[in-house]
This record gives structure tokens, C-alpha cells and sequence, in this order.
């Protein structure tokens, strides 16, 4: 199921202090249990470490009336923390698009993320909401180094029937996202999608190549895809990218495969950016919102 793992440690926590009164000890136990148990859900430990306080802290001193319901206190707690980590605001693309469109100029969106996270699949599941919204994008294949990622980005777009600007093999990236740019205000297309390259090898400069994309193609967007089932490197990609290029928004991808349920809470809390889509499948619809209220809710299995 869904996010299992971290939904049955939320449970059982919820279980275990919602009958009887604790002693400080038992309360100890159980909070280093839970604080393990999250970890292994893929929730970052200091993210762990500031869902377990909160507990600890609306549980302390708290004198358990006969009959009260320490169980919904602790829901409630759980609920509030929860959603100050997932909550970091929402962005409206195709809004933001529209209005920047408005002005004469097309909308930029660069996507970084490394190999396999499902950042081409990704792409083309952005560029069949935007059409699904009246919008063409123009994609921008600048990988040039991995001629695969080139063709599986051409496969998209001929099945979206969106234009592709892409480089010849070994081209400088920056300069194909520059050409899509030119394209899209040649044409009046309203946005660009710049796919980026992914390979993180000890001899290879990702970071600086990013950071020259960005500075050429001035994105008005800067979206990180992560894959779910990562966990910890999730994690660790978003802090990085974040750090060294800027992150402006996250999509994680694969949730629909993730039973351990941590990755989303840690990369929000660790990075304060907002994700702002799920991927949920591999088809071009398969792309959701993030809603953080119904996140929350399902974690706390308050919603199925
Ligand atoms: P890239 O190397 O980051 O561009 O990754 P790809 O877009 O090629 O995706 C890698 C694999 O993950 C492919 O088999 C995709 O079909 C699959 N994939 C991508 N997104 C999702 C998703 O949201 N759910 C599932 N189940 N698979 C996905």
C-alpha cells in the first residue's frame, strides 16, 4: 500500500501512547523507537528528530484526564508539524504562464535531475498539461552529450505533437535552451521546457553546466524532479542542486510505487521549497498536484 511504512509507524505511535498513561521512561522508549522507525519510512533524521519532539513535547506535562483522548492530541500535533514541513506554498504554472505570455514572452522552465529519476518522463507529462491548458510548450534537448536522451525526448514530443529544439551532440546545452527560446518568441509559443543532463560522473562538472544553463536561458522556473523510491539520495540531490544552482520548485516522481512514504516530508523540510507535482505512473496523465492538506491526511491515515 501507499506509503505503508510510514503510515504504520504513524499508527503505531499513535497506538501506543493513546491508552495509558506514560512514564517518562515508557514515553522515551517509544519516541526512539518511533525516531528508527521513520528513518527507516526514508523520513532525513533531523526531520525524524522534529516530528518525535513535537510528540514529546504536546505529551509532556500534559496531565491524561481519565478518559481524554491522548490519541487525538497526538493526531493533532502530528498534524500541525506535519504540514509546517510539507506546506511550503504552491505555484500555479500554467497561471504563471499565461500572464508572462500576456507580456509577449514565453515562460521558461528548466528541469534538473539526475539520470533514471524520470526527469524525460517527467517533461513530457508538463508539456501534456500545459497543451491540455491551450498551451504549446517548445522542448529544449539539452543533454547533448547523451544522444538517448535526445532521441527519448524527440519520441515525446512527436507524440504530443510539440516542437523539440535540440542540439548537435557535444553542443554547448546553454546555447540549445537559447535557441528554444528564440524559437518560442519567433512563433509566440507561450512556454519552454529545457530538459538538462543528468550524469553525475567524479570528472564531470553538472553543477557548473546547470549553473550556465540558467544563466543563459534566465529561467522563470527552476524545477528539480526526484524519484520517491530514493529516500535518502532524494534528499541529498535536492540539498545539492538547491545549494549549488537553485531550486525553485520539486516534483517527485514514482510515488505510485513508494510504500516507505519519508521522501516527500524530508526533500520540503530539508530544502523549504515546495513540491509541487507527484508523479503517479508512466503515462502523460499520470502527473498530480500536490496537495500538502491531503498528503498529511494520508499519512495519518485520516484519508484513504
Ligand atoms: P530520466 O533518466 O530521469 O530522464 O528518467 P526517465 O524519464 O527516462 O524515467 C526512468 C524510468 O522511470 C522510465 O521507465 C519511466 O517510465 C519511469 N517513470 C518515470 N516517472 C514515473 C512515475 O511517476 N511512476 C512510475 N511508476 N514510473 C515512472
Amino acid at each position: 500500500m501507499l506509503f505503508e511504512v510510514l503510515r504504520s509507524t504513524i499508527r503505531g505511535l499513535i497506538d501506543r501512547v493513546r491508552y495509558r498513561t506514560l512514564s517518562r521512561e515508557e514515553l522515551d522508549r517509544i519516541l526512539s523507537d518511533t525516531l528508527l522507525e521513520l528513518v527507516a519510512a526514508d523520513v532525513a533524521y533531523e526531520v525524524a528528530e522534529s516530528i518525535v519532539e513535537s510528540v514529546r513535547g504536546s505529551l509532556v506535562g500534559v496531565r491524561v484526564e481519565r478518559g481524554s483522548d491522548v490519541g487525538q492530541l497526538v493526531v493533532n500535533t502530528l498534524r500541525s508539524r506535519l504540514l509546517e514541513l510539507v506546506d511550503r506554498g504552491s505555484i500555479d504554472i500554467v497561471g504563471a504562464v499565461r500572464a508572462k505570455c500576456s507580456r509577449g514572452e514565453p515562460y521558461v522552465i528548466v528541469f534538473f535531475g539526475v539520470n533514471g529519476v524520470g526527469k524525460t518522463t517527467t517533461i513530457a507529462k508538463v508539456a501534456y498539461m500545459l497543451k491540455a491548458n491551450g498551451v504549446t510548450p517548445v522542448l529544449a534537448a539539452a543533454d547533448t552529450f547523451r544522444a538517448g536522451a535526445q532521441e527519448q525526448l524527440e519520441v515525446h514530443a512527436s507524440k504530443l505533437g510539440v516542437p523539440i529544439i535540440k542540439g548537435r551532440y557535444g553542443s554547448d546545452p546553454a546555447s540549445v535552451a537559447h535557441d528554444a527560446i528564440e524559437y518560442a518568441r519567433a512563433r509566440r509559443l507561450c512556454a519552454v521546457l529545457v530538459d538538462t543532463a543528468g550524469r553525475m560522473h567524479v570528472d564531470y562538472d553538472l553543477m557548473g553546466e546547470m549553473r550556465k544553463i540558467v544563466r543563459v536561458s534566465k529561467p522563470d522556473l527552476r524545477v528539480l524532479v526526484v524519484d520517491a523510491l530514493t529516500g535518502g539520495d532524494a534528499v541529498e540531490q535536492a540539498r545539492r542542486f538547491n545549494e549549488e544552482v537553485g531550486v525553485d520548485a520539486v516534483i517527485v516522481a514514482k510515488v505510485d510505487a513508494d510504500v516507505k512514504g519519508g521522501s516527500i516530508i524530508s526533500v520540503t523540510s530539508v530544502t523549504g521549497k515546495p513540491v509541487i507535482y507527484l508523479g503517479v505512473g508512466q503515462g502523460y496523465e499520470d502527473l498530480k498536484p500536490f496537495n500538502p492538506v491531503e498528503h498529511v491526511d494520508t499519512i495519518l491515515g485520516l484519508k484513504h
